[in-house]
């Protein structure tokens, strides 16, 4: 971790800084390669790696994830577009499709690109059975109950739209239809407790001996959590891979076929490869609260405002402009939107919450830490703010891998 950090102090000295004022002012999802690097090791032992890209879709990311060897997950036609962009192709499974829903345009591409299909609905079952018969696909159960950093963010049990509810059905008309089942699926939610592998791994076991019929793969999902708080522990991986890969060595025995064990992350692999750096427009005393208002809002970064997400933030004074003496204040962070909750330091319940921070004025920055996933790929153009660069950070080097949106083209598809 000692490598990462001193990297983050190299990416954030002043020259750079420098760099990115006068070049950007204001830019997103600054992926440190290193440390992606870093992430993807600690998961070599799983069979397949399968980056849920839409924590971070950005094609260049794409890229280079492709060029380490990783697979890669898709949940829309857009997705599917981008990874073919990447250089991904349906060979070895290396894209797959997973929805509850199959719409008219992302099934003809499926089906001209033969991409397997990871089937969250009975309707899918029917919709691509109908038209292309002997498809690979998968089963996504839901196994009735879920977990997640937050409600909006639980894909199980019967309060989520997410997956197969009967197993039972869903395995009868995958015959009826002679749709190839290649693999079972779970995914229960973003930000997932380890206390309840067990209990995941128990129902992918019941659901392989009930469907009792030779599998090539089973997938554990996504949702491995990343340290956002400063008292938070890295997720205990060697835990997490032992209780799936005895529960995959157990399925094969009873199935009597090789299964390979896939995980499907996004936050894992991205979150702490992101920064967001901000500037500081205004400081306001509003009675007992101090805001700042800095020049990104929810349209950039909208976890905050959604699930009262924490995110470490730090400053960096200007060149020139350094303290004399340091001093702190406690501040409470808002953006720029026309909206009252367009805030970065709020609970679970929206109340108000204060950070302290170096005392700031304006032309400061404000860096928001590990906003390498869900941050530039939920952005939005809300306000009518166009979306900011994201730039790569490669051997010293500086690249944009998305260019800031211009108003022009913001208001195109209106004229
Ligand atoms: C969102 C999602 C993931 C990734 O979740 P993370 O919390 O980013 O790891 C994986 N699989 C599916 C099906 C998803 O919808």
């Amino acid at each position: 971790m000692s490598k990462i950090k001193n990297l983050q102090k190299e990416m954030l000295r002043y020259e750079n800084i420098t760099y990115l004022k006068k070049n950007m002012i204001l830019l997103y999802g600054y992926i440190m390669l290193i440390l992606l690097k870093i992430k993807l090791k600690k998961l070599k032992k799983f069979d397949n790696i399968r980056f849920a890209q839409k924590s971070c879709s950005n094609i260049n990311i794409l890229k280079i994830i492709k060029s380490y060897g990783v697979k890669v997950d898709a949940v829309s036609l857009g997705e599917i577009i981008r990874a073919l962009t990447a250089g991904f192709t349906s060979k070895n499974n290396d894209l797959v499709f997973t929805s509850d829903i199959l719409e008219d345009k992302t099934l003809k591409k499926i089906i001209q690109y033969h991409i397997p299909v990871n089937i969250g609905s009975l309707n899918m079952i029917e919709k691509i059975g109908k038209i292309s018969p002997k498809h690979p696909v998968w089963l996504r159960i839901n196994p009735k109950f879920g977990d997640g950093h937050h409600i909006k963010t639980n894909t199980g049990g019967e309060n989520s739209k997410h997956g197969i509810w009967d197993i039972n059905k869903a395995i009868s008309d995958l015959k009826y239809y002679n749709l190839s089942l290649i693999g079972l699926h779970m995914h229960i939610g973003s930000g997932i407790n380890l206390d309840n592998i067990k209990k995941m791994c128990d129902s992918m076991i019941q659901c392989a001996l009930n469907i009792n019929q030779k599998i090539q793969f089973i997938s554990a999902g996504g949702g491995l959590n990343i340290p956002y708080k400063p008292h938070e522990k890295e997720i205990n991986l060697e835990f997490y891979y032992n209780m799936w890969n005895k529960t995959r060595n157990f399925i094969s025995s009873q199935l009597s076929c090789p299964i390979k064990l896939e995980v499907e992350p996004g936050r894992f692999i991205v979150a702490q490869s992101g920064v967001l750096i901000t500037q500081v427009c205004a400081v306001k005393q509003m009675g007992n609260n101090c805001f700042i208002i800095i020049n990104s809002g929810f349209n950039d970064l909208i976890r905050p405002m959604l699930y009262g997400s924490y995110h470490k933030i730090s400053v960096i004074h200007q060149l020139n402009k350094m303290p004399i003496v340091q001093s702190t204040t406690d501040y409470i962070i808002a953006g720029p939107l026309c909206e009252s909750g367009d805030l970065f330091t709020t609970n679970h319940e929206g109340l108000l919450l204060k950070r302290t921070l170096p005392t700031v004025i304006p032309g400061d920055y404000i860096i928001i830490h590990d906003t390498g996933a869900y941050g530039a790929s939920m952005s939005s153009n809300y306000n009518s703010r166009p979306l900011i660069p994201e730039i790569l950070y490669q051997n010293n080097n500086f690249y944009t891998i998305r260019k800031r949106q211009k108003i022009k083209d913001l208001i195109q598809l209106e004229l």
